[in-house]
């Protein structure tokens, strides 16, 4: 067929996505980079486009806002919106993070939500894609007013969840704090012990090991494939990481084990160049313990710089960049920077954090591009392993957890980059992911009619 049926095709969808979502723009964004990449796919398959598979796979299965009041320490009453989007349940129970930030709102998560299909799809795992949270701002938060928030926040979700239906779990302003005061109010709702309800739980009640460490070190895994299929290695590397959350934390932690060295990370006031290599330990417990800024940092390491611009991270010359912050951190300048110091490798362990420009460029200049989809599943993978152990009523050893997200990992990088070589796109993990994800969740629909 002529590529201007499925061009015509996929641009007929993007424009009516559109115009249903005005002022969606991360998820006219994200809907647009999938769009694209599916173009080679109705040109060598166009049953596709009668089955209306675009149409069907950009219109979320439900979408629930809700109210969620809250009392904080003072006794003042505050009320934030909650949102659970139920994206797509052909493969699996909807499944995917809960994000408390202030910047959340409809086009946060449904562009979330909507990058969850092809994500969960690709890990191979029997997973839907969901994604959900509040424009809630934890920080400066006491402890209990974080409780009474979650347990606001539940009484609503409550509703629409279960382990067989709808399993969350954490992202960004959501750890293992936040859900385990999710799953005590969603257990006492219930009135019974269901640990498949959510994932990212602690250990001693049905968490899975090395769950903490998956994303960070999934990307890690990704990248190192990548470089391995250019006869590289991460040994004696330079990298920089934005963020210093939970996926930023254990990027550091595996490239560091790896051989290479890590010389800056950032938060949302600011970054820190350790040009020594940062020190992890420090990092560790000014964000996991005691949830200070970065900036604290320089107390103990006053060699280190600090800069408030936290979009300047990506001016440190690197050989691997891991961009674990959030959407749109690196830009069209930011990719030009990084070129110019001869970066090597991009893993995108936040969900789209490279703005569409940024992608384009390192596709252009041939850069090993690991795009979040692909690069950042191992998280959600082994939340998948963690509801595998909850159903089977058992728990894994850390390096049985460790191995088969190594193994996934291999298998995403390996089923990316045979897609894009089989749709004429070699060596395009962009194109490759979306198309080797998007196929299995398009004919799982289609065999299961149009419902
Ligand atoms: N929030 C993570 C993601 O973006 C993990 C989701 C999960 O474990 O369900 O994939």
């Amino acid at each position: 067929m002529s590529s201007n049926v499925a061009l015509n095709y996929v641009n007929d969808v993007y424009h009516t996505v559109k115009k249903r979502n005005p002022n969606e723009k991360e998820f006219q964004q994200a809907v647009k980079e999938i769009l694209d990449s599916l173009v080679p796919v109705f040109e060598k398959n166009p049953s596709y486009i009668d089955h209306a598979i675009l149409e069907r796979m950009v219109e979320p299965e439900r979408i629930i806002s809700f109210r969620i009041p809250w009392v904080d320490d003072q006794g003042d009453i505050h009320v934030n919106r909650g949102f659970r989007v139920q994206f797509n349940s052909a493969i699996g129970p909807y499944k995917g993070g809960l994000r408390f930030h202030p910047s959340v709102n409809a086009s946060i998560i449904k562009f979330l939500g909507f990058e969850q299909i092809f994500k969960n799809s690709l890990t191979g795992q029997p997973i839907g894609a969901g994604k959900g949270g509040a424009d809630f701002d934890p920080k400066g938060k006491s402890d209990n007013e974080i409780m009474r928030f979650c347990q606001s926040f539940m009484s609503e979700l409550a509703k629409h969840i279960g382990p067989d239906t709808d399993v969350p779990a954490g992202d960004i302003g959501v750890g293992a704090r936040e859900i385990g005061y999710l799953f005590g109010q969603y257990k006492k709702m219930q009135g019974s012990f269901q640990a498949g309800v959510l994932t990212g739980k602690a250990f001693e009640f049905g968490g899975s090991l090395a769950r903490k460490e998956a994303t960070g070190y999934g990307t890690v895994y990704f990248v190192q494939e990548m470089l391995k299929g250019n006869n590289d290695d991460l040994n004696g590397k330079t990298v920089v990481v934005s963020g210093s959350g939970n996926v930023a934390i254990y990027a550091i932690e595996k490239a560091t084990e790896l051989g290479a060295k890590v010389v800056a990370c950032s938060d949302y006031n600011g970054y820190i160049y350790d040009k020594d290599g940062i020190k992890l330990d420090t990092v560790k417990r000014l964000k996991e313990v005691e949830r200070k800024r970065i900036k604290e940092y320089l107390t103990e390491h006053p060699n280190a710089q600090y800069s408030e611009k936290s979009e300047e991270i990506w001016t440190i010359p690197c050989d691997i960049a891991l961009p674990c912050a959030t959407q749109n951190e690196l830009d069209k300048d930011a990719a030009n920077h990084l070129i110019k110091n001869g970066v090597i490798a991009i893993g995108e362990g936040a969900n789209m954090p490279c703005t569409t420009e940024a992608v384009d460029l390192f596709i252009e200049k041939a850069i090993l591009f690991g795009p979040g989809k692909a690069a950042n599943a191992g998280g959600v993978a082994v939340s998948a392993l963690e509801m595998a152990q909850n159903s089977a009523h058992l728990s894994w050893k850390f390096e049985e957890v460790d191995e088969k997200l190594q193994d996934i990992m291999k298998d995403i990088y390996r089923n990316s980059v045979e897609a894009a070589e089989e749709h004429g796109k070699s060596g395009n993990l962009v194109v490759g992911a979306n198309i080797a994800g998007f196929l299995k969740v398009a004919d799982a629909m289609i065999a299961q009619g149009v419902i």
